[in-house]
């Protein structure tokens, strides 16, 4: 049988690591590229079967297209979110896979560990106590106990999120654009308008895609419906956010904290080494000013277990597209990834590739 060939585009030793274990069961060809895959590297997928890209990869018309004329069969992200791929371009001509539930415990985690970080001033105590300060002046927090947490997007981590919240005696309010009243019940969630939400809750956590619809779904007027001294989390995508009306809301005390593992410039600067040169990105840069702002580099997915199952279901993908089983992860811009779609069952590849 011939063998496939999957490239790889932005990729880290780590990657390398988890996706070689996970081929051991799959005996594909793995070539890894450090490059980003984008209108102009897209060439170099010449000759290889399947590409596999990451979060801040250009998967946009242009880059499409070259994969299509150069015969690539799929495109297999190795993440859950896709609002960097363009799936009309994509349509019947390549398949799109993705990886929609690696470990929503790992992001869901993450956010609860973001905001008990700057909540309780933990990255401030670490850097005091290494300098021999062990006063606690100004790392003043506030207990969880009795707050309202406003969740937006209760899909698998949403859910997760207000999971792990049982624990400690909060009001949670909800927000989606498909509620789920099974969950809602069973988390002792309620949905509200996104009135209600931004009017009543003490944290706010974005657990929703990145859409078309969404971009900036935080703006000054949102930002302005908000209570005082709300404090932000956002594990989501960097675009969800209009940062510049964080910053102003951060200047005037509206917003009390922020715990950002996205920018929604995050694509020059997240996942690189940049220790030697200067920040170019004005608005990066003040953000990183604030005690009361936490940023991280994108990193809520990165758990042991969730880079085993992203190698893992990524290559199950390349391989279900392959050999014409059914293709659970596949989305187009029809489907959406979260509805049923005609091209989901055995013979998919006609509908879609
Ligand atoms: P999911 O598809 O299970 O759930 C998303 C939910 O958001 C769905 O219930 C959907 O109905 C809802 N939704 C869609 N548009 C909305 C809108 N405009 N307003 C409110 N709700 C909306 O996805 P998931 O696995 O829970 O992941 C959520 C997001 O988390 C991903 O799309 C991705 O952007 C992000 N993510 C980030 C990391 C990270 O490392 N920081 C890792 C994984 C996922």
């Amino acid at each position: 049988m011939k063998e496939i060939k999957v490239a790889f585009f932005d990729t880290k030793p780590y990657d390398r690591e988890f996706f070689d274990k996970a081929n051991e069961k799959f005996g594909f060809q793995l070539t890894y590229f450090e490059t980003r895959l984008g209108p102009a590297s897209a060439r170099m997928a010449a000759g290889f079967d399947a590409v596999s890209a990451f979060v801040n990869d250009d998967v946009g018309e242009e880059t499409v297209k070259e994969l299509i004329r150069l015969g690539v069969k799929v495109i297999a992200m190795r993440c859950a979110g896709y609002n960097n791929v363009n799936l009309a371009a994509a349509y019947g001509k390549i398949l799109v896979m993705r990886v929609p539930g690696y470990s929503p415990y790992a992001v869901a985690e993450y956010a609860l560990a973001m905001l008990q970080t700057l909540n309780r001033s933990l990255h401030r105590a670490y850097n005091r106590i290494r300098e021999n300060n062990f006063s606690i002046n100004g790392l003043i927090g506030f207990d969880l106990r009795g707050k309202t947490f406003g969740i937006i997007g209760t899909g698998k981590i949403g859910r997760v999120f207000a999971e792990l919240l049982q624990g400690f005696g909060v009001r949670l309010l909800a927000y989606d654009v498909y509620p789920n009243q099974e969950a809602a019940k069973a988390l002792h969630m309620e949905y509200v308008p996104l009135e209600k939400l931004y009017a009543e809750s003490d944290v706010i956590s974005l657990h929703c895609p990145l859409t078309p619809d969404n971009v900036h779904l935080i703006n000054s007027e949102a930002i302005s419906r908000m209570k005082n001294g709300v404090y932000l989390i956002n594990t989501s995508r960097g675009k969800l956010v209009d940062t510049a009306a964080l910053i102003a809301g951060l200047k005037s005390r509206k917003i009390g904290g922020a715990c950002l593992d996205v920018y929604e410039e995050e694509s020059d600067y997240f996942f690189e080494d940049r220790s030697g040169y200067a920040i170019d990105d004005d608005i990066l840069a003040r953000l990183l000013t604030f005690p009361n702002v936490l940023v991280t580099s994108h990193q809520a997915f990165f758990t042991r277990e969730a880079m085993t199952n992203i190698a893992e279901v990524t290559l199950q993908n390349v391989s279900d597209c392959m050999e014409g089983r059914e293709l659970v992860n596949c989305i187009c811009y029809q489907c959406d990834g979260n509805r049923q779609c005609p091209g989901k069952g055995p013979g998919a590849p006609a509908c879609h590739a």
